[in-house]
């Protein structure tokens, strides 16, 4: 015979689950929804800011695919307190998600569902210099992360890496206003990050002509070893302006991704994110032997790194998202202190 009444032992353990979901959803609040208000990223409604790494290019053959898995992920979280990562998606260069697409993806959504399990913002780059030549690739590719990933605060959309030198309003404006219509069909509320002319260094340039939408902020990119005031400058010039930034990719280490840490230019830059609540993702973590990468040659590609694993940029790059503030500060704070409430 079949009872519809619920035994009490059942209903117990009914409102045991709900404490635990309780406990669940509080950890959750580690990922608030994001949005833009004027120059300034939101995190459920209040200023805020986020430090994490970004993986080097999926491309299928390149290397730093090995590092697209649930266990980088969650070391990351863990062991250097990163709370974004990004994926970096190549897509029109050899190995690149034109060619597989397949290879790229799935890479892709191992790294977005391990940040979600792991309470983390995880941003997805759609890897290009040429992005505009590939635009409904684009559309479709990034409507397809919509549906899949839309309704998770976790996910931010970065539509164009590093534009060459080639307009803004005549070309990258409609490029971008054609894939945001396409989130935003789909998806009305997820961060939009938007690539600048000049390897995401122009941000004045698009902060004069602005995209129509909501939630959305611009690239920029530095490299500490070749980038200093003058690209603080044009910076401020955009928060001026009243766009939002996102440093989705920089490195202390030359532009050309080699060289040596420079020091005393990362610390400056260090403090202009930390003073106007900027967000950022560290260039590369990846093991190819050159300046720029986090791991020596060989590092696992399951995390566990111990500090001799690291090179001086990925050692200085941990110690740096490690102390992020998750606030902006008032005025800039010792290396390696937080600040703010
Ligand atoms: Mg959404």
């Amino acid at each position: 015979m079949h009872s519809f009444a619920i035994p009490l032992r059942r209903m117990t353990a009914a409102l045991f689950s709900g404490l635990v979901l309780a406990q669940a959803g509080t950890a959750l609040a580690d990922v608030s929804p994001l949005s833009i208000r004027g120059n300034q990223l939101l995190a459920g409604g209040q200023p805020a800011s986020f430090a994490g790494n970004s993986l080097f290019w999926s491309n299928t053959g390149w290397g730093g695919e090995k590092y697209y898995n649930a266990e980088v992920v969650g070391w990351l979280k863990g062991d250097w307190k990163s709370r974004l990562v990004r994926v970096a998606m190549g897509v029109d260069d050899p190995g690149g998600y034109l060619h597989d697409p397949a290879g790229n993806k799935a890479r892709v959504k191992a790294v977005v569902d391990a940040a979600i399990a792991n309470n983390m913002y995880v941003i997805i780059d759609w890897h290009s210099h040429h992005a505009e030549d590939y635009r409904a690739q684009a559309v479709a590719f990034f409507e397809e992360m919509a549906r899949t990933y839309g309704k998770n605060p976790h996910v931010i959309y970065e539509i164009y890496n590093e534009p060459l030198n080639v307009s803004w309003s005549g070309t990258l404006k409609p490029y971008a206003q054609a894939v945001v219509d396409g989130i935003r069909a789909i998806d009305p509320d997820n961060l939009i990050v938007v690539g600048t002319p000049n390897w995401s260094q122009d941000v004045d340039v698009a902060s004069r002509d602005p995209l129509a939408g909501t939630n959305i902020a611009y690239t920029l990119h530095f490299y500490a070893g070749t980038h200093g005031q003058a690209l603080r400058d044009k910076a401020q010039t955009a928060l001026n302006n009243g766009v939002a930034l996102f440093v989705t990719e920089w490195g202390s280490v030359d532009a050309s991704g080699d060289g040596a840490v420079a020091q005393a230019q990362t610390w400056a830059w260090v403090d202009f994110m930390k003073t106007r609540g900027i967000s950022h993702a560290n260039w590369a973590l990846n093991d190819k032997a050159e300046g720029a990468s986090a791991l020596v040659p060989g590092a696992s590609a399951q995390g566990s790194w111990s500090a001799g694993q690291l090179t001086p940029s990925g050692a200085l790059a941990r110690q740096i998202i490690s102390s992020w503030p998750g606030v902006p500060c008032a005025s800039p704070p010792a290396p390696g202190q937080r600040c703010g409430p």
